[in-house]
């Protein structure tokens, strides 16, 4: 039976991965990539050598085809993205959506028992490796409270832009969002807007040197950042208290 390997790796930190991580990208015959120079870049960190394949958000379904038909001959394959959890605002779902629905036998959960695998068992094992992602990092050391949360992923550029803040505005739970630095002041505004007395955290370059966790009001944020353009930069999670 085949393998795939849904792998977490660092989002900064090339340190941030776990053992049986690189044990599994050693031991694999082919790593899906976003692109092979960010995971190379990881792999000799590590003295990993392994063919790459890159499968980003725009392969073709002729490229699906040919990662099932390596499957189907029986390869083991682990994906990663370039930061974090693949398939969590990465490409992924997709591809192990088709991979289910090609080698699953059922879906059916009430029948997962041992002997029913060995008898009926998918062809292809998904098997996820956890490691980081932003959004559970940020959260984790926020202080914005965490046991309950929505994640956004990226928030729309136009349509249903303005909906969305007004949701946050009004919502029972901390919401969590990534944001590119090119927009993060547009957001700070729209949410100085829709929800001015809100608790914002925006956690900035996580697990890199310019590590930095920011809270206020979104007026605090917009004058803060405003006056400190250099750190207008790098990745952003946004998080916005209940
Ligand atoms: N799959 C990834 C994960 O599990 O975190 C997320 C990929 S998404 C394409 C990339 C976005 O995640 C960035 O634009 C930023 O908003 C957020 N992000 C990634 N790395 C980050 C970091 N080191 N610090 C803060 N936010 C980060």
């Amino acid at each position: 039976m085949s393998k795939f390997y849904v792998v977490a790796t660092p989002i900064g930190n090339l340190e941030d991965i776990t053992l049986r991580a690189l044990r599994v990208l050693k031991e694999v015959d082919l790593i899906l990539c976003e692109d092979t120079r960010v995971t190379k870049k990881l792999l000799d960190h590590y003295a990993i050598k392994k063919p790459l394949l890159s499968y980003h958000e725009h392969s073709k379904l002729a490229k699906i085809d040919s990662i099932l038909k390596e499957l189907k001959t029986g390869k083991n394959i682990a994906l990663v993205s370039d930061a974090g959890t693949p398939a969590i605002s990465d490409p992924g779902s997709f591809l192990i959506s088709k991979i289910k629905a090609k080698f699953s036998k059922t879906e059916s959960p009430d029948l997962s028992t041992e002997r029913f695998r060995e008898k009926f068992g998918d062809d292809v094992q998904i098997i996820p490796i956890p490691g980081p992602s932003a959004l559970i990092t940020a959260l984790s050391a926020s202080g914005i409270p965490s046991s309950e949360f929505t994640f956004l992923g990226f928030l729309p550029h136009k349509k249903g832009r303005e909906t969305l803040f007004k949701e946050i505005a009004e919502a029972k739970r901390t919401m969590v969002f990534y944001e590119s630095p090119h927009r993060i002041l547009k957001t700070l505004e729209s949410l100085q807007k829709f929800a001015p007395n809100k608790k914002v955290c925006i956690a900035r370059e996580l697990t890199k040197i310019y590590e930095e966790f920011k809270t206020g009001t979104p007026l605090e944020l917009l004058a803060y950042f405003s006056l400190n353009p250099d750190k207008v930069r790098g990745e952003f999670t946004v998080l916005v208290s209940s």
